[in-house]
Parts: C-alpha cells; structure tokens; sequence
C-alpha cells in the first residue's frame, strides 16, 4: 500500500513537495455506500479533451463529417466523465468524495 495523506496534510505541503503528489479521489455512494476510487489526472484529461474537441469542431465546421466524429467523441468522453462521478453499482449521483494524495515514485 501505498502511502497517503489527506487534504490538510497537502495543503501543508511546500509548492515543490506538492508535485510529487498524485491526488485521487475515493469516492462512497450515499445511496448503497458502494465505494470506488479514480484519479484526478484520468478526470483532467477528459476534460481537456472535451474542451479540445470543441474547439476543433468550431474550425472544423464546414466539414459535417468531421464535426459529427468530433460530438460522438465528446458524447463519449462526456459519459465517462460522469460515469468516474457516479456510483458504478446503482448509478447514483450521490456520492462523496474525498482527496488522497498519494506519494509518487
Ligand atoms: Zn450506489
């Protein structure tokens, strides 16, 4: 296991010793307290990604191919953008999370 330190602990942190950190949500279910776990880095890639797929399909309008590959892509990214938010056993949006910083090599 892997050594973790809470938010507080974090924000103690010098700004340099906070790089070495990788945050990870750990997620529990309100509902049926089903808990899961995801990276914050998975979540910021998708996110660049929907943002970038917009951008381009703005540019790329003329092009109705392209535009429609680029809103499939999105609609993808945006389900599983929700689906690391939601509870993956009954597909509950009320959740808990919480921040663990995990040491990186
Ligand atoms: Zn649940």
């Amino acid at each position: 296991m892997a050594k973790s330190i809470g938010k507080k602990e974090f924000d103690s942190l010098e700004k340099e010793d906070q790089k070495k950190y990788t945050l990870e949500w750990n997620c529990i279910c309100n509902q049926c307290k089903e808990k899961w776990h995801y990276l914050d880095s998975v979540e910021k890639r998708m996110e660049s990604q929907t943002n970038a797929n917009i951008c381009a399909g703005t540019t790329m309008c003329c092009n109705p191919c392209a535009t429609s590959a680029m809103g499939n892509a999105n609609t993808q990214l945006d389900k599983q953008l929700k689906e690391l938010k939601q509870c993956p056993k009954c597909k509950s949006g009320n959740v808990k999370r919480e921040p663990k910083y995990f040491k990186q090599k």
